[in-house]
């Protein structure tokens, strides 16, 4: 075993509570894990298990109840730039052409404008939207809209890309090129990507690593590594590794009761799984 790389992205002993009308809601508890420079790590959980929330905090956006983010050893305490950020609706501007859209980046930035055009340009057709520059969102497909909102995260050359179950309102076959697309984009760069979602296909296919969280509130359930060649294939997707890590975090779920085989109460533990006790890759909680 090598030593592991300091972590770029540091979650320290992470905690939120918010404040409802019904009473404090604990969304995270005690959540640490570390994301390395250049890791794609995923964070797979049920519904209201927190990663929205895990996501605004590392981006600064939303205040901790306890602990603390750091980059590169600062801490976040304000909302950060030097980020890209995709969330699962593209919130493009319907007044704005694709290539316009993604140029309000630069803007707001204040990127010097023919270079950061042909950027754009380049960036748009790196995602196959060649040709669709001076389209409206309107005109665009689901997919294509979310692809502008990809080059809209990027178009800064951010080292860090955190993305919100992006890729969860689209159709299947869309849904796979997109990650494919994605994929060769993060080949291309050596970036930092936190990606948050609730398929775990997606996330074997994408990770160098990925964490599983309990239901809420949020903790880190335990972290596998993926130890799949890259590129990663769809035909991979059928192989005895791949489904064995798929497998293994299904289990996870079915064992906390997020998934139900058949036949099974709730709270009940499948009978053919073996016995749940941690073993050295479980994170305590
Ligand atoms: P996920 O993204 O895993 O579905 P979220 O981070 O969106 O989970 O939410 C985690 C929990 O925190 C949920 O119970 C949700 O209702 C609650 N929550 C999220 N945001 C807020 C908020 N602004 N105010 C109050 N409760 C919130
Ligand atoms: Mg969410």
């Amino acid at each position: 075993m090598t030593e592991p790389a300091p972590a770029y992205l540091g979650i320290q002993g992470l905690s939120k509570v918010y404040g409802t009308r019904d009473g404090p809601v604990r969304a995270l508890d005690q959540v640490s894990l570390g994301v390395r420079r250049g890791e794609f790590l995923s964070i797979v959980g049920p519904s209201g298990c927190g990663k929205s929330t895990l996501m605004m905090i590392a981006a600064g956006l939303v205040p901790t109840s306890d602990g603390a983010v750091t980059v590169e050893g600062r801490l976040v305490d304000r909302p950060r730039t030097d980020l890209g950020i995709v969330f699962q609706s593209p919130v493009l501007l319907d007044w704005r052409t694709a290539l316009g859209n993604v140029m309000l980046q630069a803007e707001a930035r204040k990127l010097e404008s023919t270079s950061a055009e042909r950027r754009a340009r380049a960036l748009l057709a790196s995602v196959g939207l060649d040709g669709f520059e001076r389209k409206y969102p309107q005109e665009l497909s689901g997919g294509m809209r979310q692809r502008v909102s990809l080059c809209r995260a990027l178009i800064h050359d951010p080292p860090l890309l955190l993305m919100d179950e992006p890729f969860g309102a689209l159709d299947a076959l869309t849904r796979d090129q997109l990650v494919l697309d994605l994929q060769e984009i993060c080949l291309q760069r050596r970036m930092t990507v936190l990606f948050i979602t609730h398929s775990i296909a997606e996330a074997v296919f994408l990770s160098d690593r990925v964490v599983v969280m309990t239901p809420r509130p949020g903790r880190v359930e335990r972290v596998i590594d993926i130890a799949l060649p890259r590129p990663r294939t769809l035909a991979m997707r059928d192989s005895p590794e791949f489904t064995g890590y798929s497998r293994q975090i299904l289990e996870l779920f079915l064992a906390r009761g997020v998934l139900r085989e058949p036949g099974q109460t709730p709270g009940q533990t499948p009978g053919q799984t073996p016995d749940r006790t941690p073993d050295r890759t479980t994170v305590p909680a």
